[in-house]
């Protein structure tokens, strides 16, 4: 039995015991995962350690040896299937069970798959786990052609990366325009154009069909256009499901997420939840019920939860930003552009270096950075502030954002 169990070795896991450790917490701590490593940094799953740059002891979020010496128990290839909220005990896949004085749930989502009916391909992957990565690259050497569906960031950064190995690479997204979900319309447009500069075949508006199946492989993706394109390897980026039926089932609030509150308290007792699985209410959405995907919310709520436990109760009220890299361009985001009415673009597309600054009701609420670091850095303060500059002065790249917060 552990006084803090964790279950889930990701970002927001591996971050709440850290910072309990770091806060002096004295009693036990148990981190449950899944997966069969110690925690390690996912982003670079889609970007240098696919791209064969990056080893994975780089990745780790700290070394091997750190968890023993914190005191952490790490129970790796534990999948959690159950919690009993009224004994404070989960139950594992393998059927053991802990008991615990506070749980902390940090199981992230499962990346979501296409079926092929009657049909397991091999060469169908997604990005989210070591254990999905690993298999792509091992089988990189055989591949030439690379389907990937899906145009979110994930998608866009492991094309980037497959051009780079000098694969032929089609993206296909469903929708009007890559990143809808998360980017105004002049982001999208200028990546769509960056990749189809990068030789990438990008294929918007395009629903898929059905897959060619040859043997156990996917050998083309067929489009409702009756269209097929050719591939060796297909690689699906669509989003995750975030884990949370044990909770759900035990009457935790939730849906698509596990609600919390301002300090990540779920509607069980002694139960909270971070990350990528909670469903927030976020001050940066005008209190929107939201669940982001980053790393910065994963440590943020992470810390939140930490200094509750420590008797030092916060609230989650940490600014989001997010990047992406694809080719050589940074990409960097602060706030959210959710609900935004109005945008305005900084700088000069053509440069590879310029900024979407997003507006609600005229006041700045989101800026996503192009290779302009200080755009990024400054547009937090105009967020902050809830800074309303006009127009012209946001476009005009000789005065510093900062010049214009209050
Ligand atoms: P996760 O990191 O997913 O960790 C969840 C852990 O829980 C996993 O170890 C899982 O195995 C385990 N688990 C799940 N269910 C159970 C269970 N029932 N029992 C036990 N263990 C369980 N964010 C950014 O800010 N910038 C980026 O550039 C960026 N790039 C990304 C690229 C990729 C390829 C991916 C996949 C994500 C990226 N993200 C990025 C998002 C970011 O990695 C996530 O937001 C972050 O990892 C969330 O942390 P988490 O701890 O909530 O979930």
């Amino acid at each position: 039995d552990f006084d803090i169990l964790i279950v889930g070795g990701g970002h927001a896991g591996a971050q709440a015991a850290i910072t309990l450790r770091q806060g002096k917490f004295t009693g036990s701590i148990g981190l449950i995962s899944a997966e069969s490593f110690a925690p390690y940094e996912r982003p670079p799953l889609s970007k240098d350690y696919l791209a064969g740059e990056k080893d994975f002891d780089r990745i780790l979020i700290r070394p091997e040896s750190f968890w023993a010496e914190q005191d952490i128990t790490l129970l790796l290839d534990h999948e959690v299937t159950a919690v009993d909220p009224g004994a404070h005990r989960v139950t594992t896949a393998d059927g053991k069970s802990y008991g615990y004085g506070q749980l902390i749930w940090a199981t992230g989502g499962t990346p979501r798959r296409l079926e092929v009916p009657g049909h397991d391909p091999q060469n169908m992957h997604v990005i989210r786990y070591r254990s999905d990565v690993d298999p792509l690259m091992a089988s990189l050497p055989q591949t030439n052609r690379v389907a990937v569906i899906g145009g979110g960031y994930i998608g866009l950064e492991a094309a980037a990366v497959m051009r780079k190995f000098g694969k032929e690479v089609a993206v296909i997204e469903a929708m009007e325009r890559v990143m809808a979900r998360v980017a105004g319309e002049p982001l999208s447009r200028y990546y769509e154009a960056e990749h189809t500069a990068q030789g990438v075949d990008m294929r918007l508006n395009a629903k898929l069909s059905s897959f060619k199946i040859t043997g156990q492989k996917v050998t083309g993706v067929t489009l409702e256009s009756g269209e097929t394109l050719p591939c060796d390897m297909v690689i699906v980026g669509i989003g995750i499901d975030p884990v949370v039926a044990p909770l759900l089932e035990v009457g935790a609030t939730g849906g698509n997420g596990v609600r919390v509150d301002a300090h990540c308290r779920t509607s069980l007792p002694d139960v909270f939840a971070i990350g990528d699985c909670a469903l927030h209410q976020n001050k940066f959405a005008d209190g929107a019920w939201v669940r982001l995907e980053s790393v910065q919310n994963a440590n943020d709520q992470a810390r939140v939860v930490a200094k509750t436990i420590l008797g030092k109760p916060a609230s989650y009220e940490a600014i989001p930003w997010f990047w992406s890299d694809q080719y050589d361009l940074h990409l960097q985001t602060i706030g959210l552009s959710l609900g935004h009415d109005d945008m305005v673009v900084r700088g000069h597309p053509k440069d590879r270096s310029f900024s979407v600054v997003y507006l609600k009701k005229g006041r700045v609420i989101a800026l996503d950075c192009v290779n302009r670091p200080a755009d990024y850095a400054q547009g937090r303060l105009l967020i902050m502030q809830g800074a309303s500059p006009a127009h012209d002065q946001l476009r005009n790249i000789n005065v510093e954002l900062k010049e214009m917060a209050g």
